[in-house]
């Protein structure tokens, strides 16, 4: 059978006549590749690297309403991002969860008129937000959802009550408040299984990856990096969803009107995985959301068994791949300690870093945190419009989405068919309300042990299933190594299903294994081998993917060989250990069966 990128590029072959063109596979392309194709469109999305591998795949993981909004008076932008928050948890309940978020606060009467100054311009940096600011936004935070309120009200504490419950808190604290809202687990699956709704629901249009376009006269021509193939396509509009390239990208797609002035400016952001027990078990389940030193606000919040902190807000002047600096980890660090000042935090704990740039749209203000996070759509006229998608956030992608395609309906003189609202996401559909026993039923049902079923419906939602049956009797159903619960049959599927080119897909963005600081040495090895015997590579080709992962991860993520040889080892001394506690030879290993660890699981 072919594989699906093949059929992909078969269909482009055989009929290369779109209605629209999306340019950008983050989530904002993503998502106006599903409401358009939803409305009967027949619609093509090309991204230049991997789906959601740009600012998709560096955001501090909150789907929320963005409290911190209101000191710049963005009251229709929290309005908005609550509603949208709302929707992912009703519609991707799998990935999208509750998340307590807990304020420590120093003072009482500062930052009053943060909200005012900021909206009247009269202020740049925000001064410290004292408890009745705080109280004041909290307020209004639960006078916007009281008319479906999914979340718990927010709280206030004194300091007693404050400390009972987070012992080691800064003790110069004088309040607490805690509000809700959520976290994505895995935005960048989301994005994949919001593709592989659109393949399901819309089989027409098609999305794909490591491609680029550019107009050739009346035509575009597509080429496909992977191969070097290149095909001819048209399109009636264009959709310029690549964010922080969003003004490069124009005079590509068609130069004949580009805008005076860049319609984008980015500010990069980075963050870092802390592998360090005492904070996490400090943190109590909460995200504490507090003011840096220089008035930024930061997060810190339990993720994958390991701590999330972030971020820095740095404006670039040119788009590109970015990295944590040294730098911006002394910042993040320094921002930790902050928190929980007796807990000693050591830059070796850090296991993975990301970073990305934010599309904001231009703006003069020289505090990056009052730059809008609102999104906005730009027509450019031409013989084939192009309309530019400006700033936003993963959590109003869907809101985006929809306003960019209204605006496209509208040009080709299209009726909208049906909204997105309230459309379940990928694992979503028809998801438990009560995960462990979905889980508990899974185990039962299929004979797996019951750290495995959990990992799956965690992972994967109500898509477990398909996991389940495919695994099911295949030899290569093993975990990878002692640090996961992620199995070679697993990969097989990912591989086949959800739109693979490379080892760093599988990796970065299909699994968990790198942000988790799961990755090791031999689960690349057998990541590799699962892809090359999928892909039929030869050796040197499967030993080059083996290299270039291993130097994006050193490059981008702060995990080097050293790291990853010495993840393996340890993995090996715990599993032989179990097997044989008297005897703990790495070198007499078996491969470890599922479900063989006990993991934490949020
Ligand atoms: C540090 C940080 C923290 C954040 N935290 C949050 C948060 O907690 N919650 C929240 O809601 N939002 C958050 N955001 C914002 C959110 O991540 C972004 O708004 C969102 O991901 C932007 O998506 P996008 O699709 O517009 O851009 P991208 O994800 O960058 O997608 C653009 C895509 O276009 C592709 N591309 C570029 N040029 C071309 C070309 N010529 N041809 C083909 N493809 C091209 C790129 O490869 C890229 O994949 C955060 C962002 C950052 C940086």
């Amino acid at each position: 059978m072919p594989d699906q990128r093949t059929v992909i590029l078969d269909t482009i072959r055989r009929d290369g006549a779109f209605d629209v063109v999306v340019v950008g596979g983050g989530i904002n392309g993503i998502g106006v590749l599903r409401e358009l194709a939803l409305q009967g469109l027949r619609v093509l999305l090309v991204e230049r690297n991997d789906f959601c591998s740009g600012c998709s795949a560096a955001p501090s993981r909150m789907i929320h309403g963005g409290l911190r909004y209101l000191e710049n008076g963005e009251f229709g932008l929290v309005q908005e991002s609550l509603h949208e928050r709302d929707a992912l948890l009703a519609n991707a309940p799998h990935m999208v969860r509750p998340l307590p978020t807990t304020i420590p606060i120093r003072t009482v009467f500062s930052g009053l008129m943060n909200g005012a100054a900021g909206f009247l311009g009269l202020s740049e940096t925000p001064s410290s937000r004292g408890a009745l600011a705080i109280k004041a936004g909290l307020a209004l935070y639960d006078w916007t959802t009281r008319k479906r309120r999914l979340l718990p009200r927010h709280n206030f504490r004194g300091a007693r009550a404050t400390f009972a419950q987070w012992p080691a808190l800064d003790p110069k604290l004088r309040f607490s408040a805690t509000y809700y809202d959520a976290w994505i687990s895995y935005p960048e699956r989301l994005g994949i299984e919001l593709l592989r709704d659109t393949a399901r629901l819309a089989p027409d249009s098609l999305a794909l990856n490591r491609a680029e376009i550019a107009r050739v006269g009346s035509t575009f021509e597509l080429n496909d990096t992977t191969s070097g193939e290149r095909f001819s396509v048209t399109a009636k509009v264009i959709v310029n969803a690549t964010g922080a390239w969003l003004d490069s990208a124009i005079a590509r797609l068609d130069a004949s009107e580009t805008p005076a002035a860049p319609l984008v400016e980015g500010t990069k952001g980075s963050h870092l995985i802390l592998d360090n027990e005492p904070l996490y078990q400090a943190l109590g389940g909460h995200m504490i959301f507090f003011e840096n030193a220089d008035g930024r606000v930061c997060i810190m919040f339990p993720y994958l068994g390991k701590v999330l902190v972030g971020s820095t807000d740095i404006r670039v002047s040119e788009a590109g791949r970015v990295r944590c600096e040294p730098a911006e980890t002394d910042y993040i660090l320094a921002a930790a300690r902050l928190v929980f000042p007796s807990i000693p935090v050591h830059a070796d704990e850090v296991v993975f870093t990301y970073s990305g740039i934010r599309p904001l749209p231009k703006s003069d203000h020289a505090f990056t945190g009052r730059i809008s996070r609102g999104h906005s759509v730009h027509r450019i006229a031409g013989d084939i419009p192009q309309f530019c998608m400006i700033g936003g956030k993963w959590t109003t992608f869907r809101a985006f989405a929809e306003q960019a395609a209204d605006e496209v309906l509208a040009e080709l003189g299209r009726e909208r068919l049906c909204g997105t609202l309230t459309l379940p996401i990928g694992g979503g559909l028809g998801f438990s309300a009560h995960p462990a026993s979905l889980a508990a039923d899974l185990a039962g049902e299929f004979a797996i042990s019951d750290e495995r079923a959990a990992y799956l419906v965690d992972r994967y939602g109500s898509g477990a299933r398909d996991i389940i049956l495919f695994c099911l009797g295949r030899p290569d159903d093993i975990r990878l190594d002692d640090r996961t619960e992620t199995t070679a049959a697993e990969i097989v599927y990912l591989i086949r299903h959800e739109f693979v080119t490379c080892l760093s897909d599988l990796v970065l963005r299909r699994t968990s294994l790198a942000i988790a600081g799961d990755i090791s040495m031999v689960s690349i090895e057998r990541i590799a081998d699962a892809l090359a015997a999928e892909r039929g590579w030869n050796r040197q080709r499967r030993d080059d993917e083996v290299k270039s992962l291993v130097a994006e991860l050193d490059t981008y993520h702060g995990v080097s060989q050293e790291m990853l040889d010495q993840r393996t080892i340890s993995g090996a001394q715990n599993e032989s250990q179990r097997q044989s506690p008297d005897e703990p030879d790495v070198h007499q290993r078996q491969l470890p069966r599922c479900g063989a660890r006990s993991r934490r699981v949020q």
